[in-house]
């Protein structure tokens, strides 16, 4: 029997309010964009399936926080049942930029003791005459949080998809590592119920070569 995915990863945008993180969603998913946010628009998540290498397909959980940050109101198991998490700021806002920190901290603090991994994501790379924060200071932020580090615009689609595989590769190299794993009552990581959802430690070589993205 074909399985739909072998593990499901759940995944949170943060970053603050209007830096873009619904716009990246719909636009990973949906693969739409509109100038015009809609605020009346409250969902929660959304999802997409990456094959990260043949045979090994990940359902990404995508959560929104639907606004909830604009008043600071995001509860500790929205951030405690994810295993990965998008710091996204606006390029063209130094005080977006600013705030990386801050949330990072934020989140840092409700996760233990589970495991999350992050990437930074310069968002809005289309507004090139608006920029407020270079390419070298947002590579600066991200080596020092010890993360990678891209530029996106969900308006153009550039780097939309590559954001959101960076990130699930990180997390899955590390699930091979056994550094992660899913466990009962974590909502991070999930596993399917194929038996390719074992991992074969005799696939490694090929399967780093596969997974370098
Ligand atoms: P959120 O509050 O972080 O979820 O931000 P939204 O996704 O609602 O976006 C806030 C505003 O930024 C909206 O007017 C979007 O149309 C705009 N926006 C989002 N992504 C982009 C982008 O890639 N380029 C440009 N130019 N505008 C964007």
């Amino acid at each position: 029997m074909d399985m739909l995915w072998q593990y499901q990863f759940r995944i949170i945008l943060l970053g603050d309010s209007t830096v873009g993180k619904s716009s990246l969603l719909k636009r990973f998913t949906d693969g739409v964009y509109s100038d015009v946010a809609d605020p009346t628009v409250g969902v929660d998540f959304y999802a997409r399936s990456l094959e990260i290498e043949p045979g090994v397909k990940i359902k990404l959980q995508l959560w929104d926080t639907a606004g909830q940050e604009r008043f600071r109101s995001i509860t500790s198991s929205y951030y405690r049942n994810s295993v990965g998490g998008l710091l996204v700021f606006d390029l063209t806002s130094r005080k977006t930029f600013e705030h990386i920190r801050d949330w990072q901290q934020e989140v840092s603090e409700h996760v233990t003791p589970h495991q999350m991994l992050y990437i930074l994501v310069g968002h809005k790379s289309d507004l090139v005459k608006e920029r407020k924060v270079s390419r070298e200071e947002g590579e600066r932020l991200a080596a020092a949080l010890g993360i990678r580090y891209v530029e996106t615009s969900a308006k153009c689609n550039t780097n939309v998809d590559r954001a959101f595989e960076m990130l699930t590769c990180d997390i899955y190299e590390m699930m091979k590592r056994g550094e992660i794993s899913a466990y009962e009552g974590w909502d991070g990581v999930k596993c399917g119920f194929s038996a390719r959802a074992l991992y074969l430690p005799q696939e490694d070589t090929e399967q780093e070569k596969r997974c370098q993205c």
